[in-house]
């Protein structure tokens, strides 16, 4: 399992970088996190056929990160999310 080097959080862009150990450099929008948020309450939402809604000035506030993925908490008060590291790495990438 590739486990980042590095998590950069952009506040003015509003972005989360990933630094991977193969050099690659992944950006990803905090909107978009927030709409894949992998916690129960919010893959419901998916299998119900509905999206999460997310601001596009959604920023992430608080990030800790876990042996397996982080877990981020959000602007719109949402924490709930454990993003896992294979799941981060399979999320498509914003151009930089
Ligand atoms: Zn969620």
């Amino acid at each position: 399992m590739n486990v980042p080097e590095r998590i950069d959080l952009d506040s003015r862009a509003h972005t989360l970088t990933l630094h991977w150990p193969d050099a690659r450099v992944q950006c990803v929008s905090y909107a978009a996190l927030r709409r894949a948020c992998p916690c129960a309450a919010c893959r419901r939402i998916h299998i119900a056929g509905s999206f999460v809604q997310a601001a596009e000035d959604i920023t992430v506030v608080d990030i800790h990160s876990m042996a397996y993925g982080v877990q981020l908490s959000f602007s719109d008060g949402h924490a709930q999310g454990i993003f896992p590291w294979p799941f981060l790495e399979a999320l498509e990438a914003v151009a930089a």
